[in-house]
C-alpha cells in the first residue's frame, strides 16, 4: 500500500492525479471519435512581406471543437495526438483540408497564396508522409509551389540523415518546407544548409521583448543575417507591436507573422483580410509606384 511505502509514493494515489488521468483517458477517447465527427476545423494566420505590406502567404493552425468543453487549443491536444499515432490520420486531414481551401479561395477569385502546414515528428517520420502530401496535391488541385511544409529543428535533429532523405523526397514534390520555431533547438546553422529548406521562422520567444531586450535583438539580427547568407526566407513569429515590427523592417526581415497583423482566422474572415488588403494596396501605393 501506498501509505506504508513512506510518503514520497503516497502522490501515485492522490486523487487529483487519478482524475487527471481520468480527463486525459477521456480526452483521449474523445480525441479518436472526434475525426469522424468532424470536430476538427482550421484556422488561417497570414504572414506579412515586410518590404511590400502585403501579404505573403498563410499558416493552416488545427483546433478542436470539442462538444462540451469548446475550442481547444493543438497545445493541449497535438501531444495527446503525437502519442497515440492518432496525429498520421489528423494529419492527414489537416493536410486536405489546407489545400483544398487554397484552391477554394483561389475560385472565389482572390490571387494565388502559398499555404503552410504543420507536422509533428511522428507525422514527419511516417512511412506514407510522400505519399499522404501528393495525394493532397493532386486531389484538392492545389500547385505543389503553394504549399510549404513546417518543421522544428528537434524533428530532424532526432535522425538527422533520415531527414534529409524525407526532405529531400517532400522538395521533390515542388513544395516548400520551413524549419518553425528556430533558435529554440540545439541546431546550429551549419547543420542547417545541409537542409534543404526554403525558410527559417524565428521562435516567438526571441521577439517578445524586442527592442527591449539587447541579446534578443542581437540573436534576430544574427539569425536573419545568416539565413541571408544561406538564401532562405526569415521570418519572426509572435510579432504583436508596432515597435517589434518596425525593428525587423530595419534589420531587413523578409516576413514577420503575429497578432499585429493579424490574429489566425477563420476561411471566411481571411478571404475578407485578403479583399481588404488587396484595396489597400490598390488606394495606398505610392503614386510613383502605381505605374510601374
Ligand atoms: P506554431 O506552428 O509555432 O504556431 C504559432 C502559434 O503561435 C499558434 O498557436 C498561433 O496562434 C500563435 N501565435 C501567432 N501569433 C501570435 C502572437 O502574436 N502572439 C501570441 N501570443 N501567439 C501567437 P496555436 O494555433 O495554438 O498552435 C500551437 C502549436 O500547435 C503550433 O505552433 C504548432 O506547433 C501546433 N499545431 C497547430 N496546428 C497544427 C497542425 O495542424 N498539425 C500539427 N502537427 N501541429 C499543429
Ligand atoms: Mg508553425
Ligand atoms: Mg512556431
Ligand atoms: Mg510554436
Amino acid at each position: 500500500r501506498a501509505k506504508e511505502e513512506g510518503k514520497n509514493n503516497y502522490q501515485f494515489y492522490s486523487p487529483d492525479l487519478k482524475v487527471r488521468s481520468l480527463e486525459r483517458l477521456m480526452l483521449e477517447n474523445n480525441l479518436r471519435k472526434a475525426l469522424e465527427r468532424h470536430e476538427f476545423f482550421l484556422h488561417y494566420q497570414a504572414k506579412r512581406n515586410l518590404k511590400t505590406g502585403k501579404i505573403a502567404g498563410v499558416e493552416a493552425l488545427v483546433r478542436w471543437q470539442h462538444p462540451e468543453l469548446g475550442t481547444i487549443s493543438p497545445a493541449h491536444f497535438i501531444p495527446l495526438a503525437e502519442e497515440t499515432g492518432l496525429i498520421v490520420h489528423l494529419g492527414r486531414w489537416v493536410l486536405r483540408a489546407a489545400c483544398t481551401q487554397g484552391v477554394i479561395w483561389q475560385q472565389q477569385g482572390l490571387p494565388p497564396i502559398c499555404i503552410a502546414v504543420n507536422l509533428s515528428a511522428r507525422q514527419f517520420f511516417d512511412d506514407n508522409l510522400i505519399n499522404d502530401i501528393a495525394n493532397a496535391l493532386r486531389e484538392s488541385g492545389l500547385a505543389p509551389e503553394l504549399l510549404e511544409m513546417e518543421i522544428t529543428e528537434g524533428m530532424i535533429m532526432q535522425d538527422a540523415e533520415r531527414a534529409i532523405r524525407i526532405l529531400t523526397g517532400i522538395k521533390a514534390l515542388g513544395v516548400r518546407l520551413a524549419i518553425d520555431d528556430f533558435g529554440v533547438g540545439y541546431s546550429s546553422l551549419a547543420h542547417i544548409k545541409r537542409f534543404p529548406i526554403d525558410t527559417l521562422k524565428v521562435d516567438s520567444s526571441f521577439i517578445r521583448d524586442i527592442p527591449a531586450n539587447r541579446e534578443d535583438r542581437a540573436i534576430t539580427e544574427a539569425i536573419i543575417a545568416m539565413g541571408k547568407t544561406l538564401s532562405l526566407t526569415v521570418i519572426a513569429e509572435g510579432v504583436e507591436t508596432q515597435e517589434q515590427e518596425n525593428f525587423l523592417r530595419d534589420s531587413a526581415c523578409d516576413q514577420t507573422q503575429g497578432y499585429y497583423f493579424s490574429k489566425p482566422v477563420s476561411p471566411e474572415e481571411f478571404t475578407r483580410f485578403m479583399l481588404a488588403h488587396m484595396v489597400e494596396a490598390m488606394v495606398c501605393s505610392p503614386p510613383e509606384k502605381q505605374f510601374t
